[in-house]
């Protein structure tokens, strides 16, 4: 990864004191906080930049910072770290105020005690083994979500963990005022595609709107002829080119440059489509939705606009990391007595950051429908580590779920013309499919070979919403007690 490659976020480190010490104590307070905020930006492991801020002494000091943390648009997200004992009444009305994501630092400038040199003057200054216990208490008294990372700041797994959580601040930038195109409505009948837009816009910050295919169709209709055939160019330069005739593909290059126009007109960055709603189109968008998802727009099948902004913002997290994202479909079971895995796929629309080798371009006809064979990319997603992420909504409140997986080699597929990944998710399909079944988990996941679940903790820590985690210590047993406990502590926390 090219390091900053994100360096338009910005978080700032903040520190806490107070007049108690003296000039020459804040003096040294200042130089040790300006020297932790410079090796966090230098670090490679966190993807934005750290900026320093001066140290903050007074109530209205925190207030003015926590204010101008609010309205500075490159300000993601703020670390904070008491030096010295900062009184944390201080920080209630600025704490209050804040609307972008916490971090609190446990850290301590010198990693030793100097045992031979040190006297009440050290003492004084290198407290936050006490200083930041005050703001510990001050941060649950007023319930904050926040991530708490303890350790040495030069130790590479702070770093790390204070990275995953820039990552996961990137995402809740991203989700706020993320705008989600719904080309039709959701797939008939269908119940876990459903979902609550009031809240959705409340909780999450999305706004999700309708747009009759006709405008898609209008937005086609004005792509010029040479436009299409400069992108058929560029798929054969990219892709391996494995059809017949090349006008279905020049069909899908049309909504490819349809939809990427009306999104540029209207601001959207995720969007959907329903294979049931392709009144005036004349293939299901499938090349084109892939195409798209690669350029970095989230998608959900089906009119699932959960998905397709969870996706959105995953592939924002993930940004210059190795590693896909992709929505993703549970479809069908290799029940196999010893190790049970589970193929993934959909009925086109998977994303060719996945793809190990080069994808390639074939049109095939769709069993449902009832419109031409529409070209695609086939793909095998190649074995490695991965993970799987929804949000369902379960009345008044959304609910995420999250299951690491490791994708392994299928058996060749000679027949199946449609891109797929074969997993085994933790802590094995049996347990983890009635884990998952029991959350209400949808068969639509957004799927991430970069990502991890300590980012997605940190995202749904940011939203303030229900997040389940089937891994490797899941016990349905635990499980269910865990459901029914949250069931209880969601409705008496609104
Ligand atoms: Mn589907």
């Amino acid at each position: 990864m090219t390091p900053k490659q994100t360096q338009n976020y910005e978080v700032w480190f903040v520190t806490g004191s107070q007049h108690l010490y003296g000039a020459e104590t804040l003096h040294h307070v200042n130089e040790d906080s300006s020297a932790i905020a410079a090796a966090l930006n230098a670090s490679e492991r966190i993807p934005v930049r750290v900026i320093f801020k001066p140290v903050l002494t007074t109530p209205d000091e925190i207030t003015g910072m926590c204010l101008s943390a609010n309205s500075d648009g490159r300000c993601i997200g703020i670390i904070a770290w008491m030096h010295t004992f900062s009184p944390a009444k201080m920080w209630i009305t600025g704490l209050g105020m804040l609307n972008k994501p916490l971090l609190h630092l446990h850290t301590q400038f010198n990693r030793g005690i100097p045992w031979d040199d040190i006297d009440m003057d050290f003492m004084n200054l290198n407290q936050s083994a006490h200083g930041d216990r005050e703001f510990g208490f001050i941060c649950s008294r007023l319930r904050l979500n926040r991530k708490v990372v303890v350790g040495h700041w030069q130790d590479e797994k702070v770093q790390e963990a204070v990275g995953i959580w820039s990552r996961a601040a990137m995402g809740f930038n991203e989700s706020r005022g993320l705008k989600i195109c719904r080309f039709g409505d959701n797939m008939r009948y269908v119940a876990v595609t459903e979902g609550d837009k009031v809240e959705a816009l409340k909780v999450l910050g999305w706004q999700v709107n309708y747009h009759g295919v006709g405008e898609l169709v209008e937005s086609m209709n004005a792509v010029a002829a040479q436009e299409i055939e400069k992108l058929m160019g560029e798929y054969r330069d990219k892709y391996s080119f494995a059809v017949l005739k090349d006008d279905p593909v020049r069909y899908q290059a049309r909504i490819e440059l349809g939809m990427k126009a009306f999104f540029e007109r209207n601001g959207y960055r995720a969007f959907t489509t329903n294979f049931e709603d392709l009144f005036g189109l004349e293939q299901l968008p499938g090349l084109a939705v892939q195409r798209l998802m690669e350029q970095g727009y989230g998608f959900g099948a089906e009119g699932d606009w959960k998905q397709s902004a969870l996706v959105r913002i995953m592939k924002v997290m993930a940004r210059g990391m190795e590693g896909g994202c992709s929505f993703m479909e549970d479809y069908t079971y290799h029940l196999d007595p010893v190790r049970p895995s589970v193929l993934n796929a959909h009925m086109l629309e998977i994303c060719p950051s996945l793809a190990g080798q080069k994808p390639s371009i074939e049109v095939h006809p769709l069993g449902i429908g009832g419109k031409d064979a529409p070209a695609r990319f086939v793909f095998t997603v190649p074995p490695g580590r991965g993970m799987v992420a929804t949000l369902v909504d379960m009345g008044g409140r959304m609910r995420m779920i999250v299951n690491p997986v490791e994708v392994i080699t299928p058996m060749p597929l000679p027949k199946l013309p449609v891109a797929r990944a074969l997993w085994v998710p933790e802590p094995d399909l049996e347990t983890s499919a009635h884990a998952w079944i029991l959350a209400g988990g949808a068969h639509h996941t957004s799927f991430t070979m970069a990502l991890t679940v300590e980012h997605m903790q940190d995202l749904a820590e940011m939203f303030g919403i229900e997040l389940l985690i089937i891994d490797k210590n899941t016990r349905i047993t635990d499980f269910k007690k865990e459901l029914r406990n949250n069931h209880v502590y969601y409705q008496l926390n609104k």
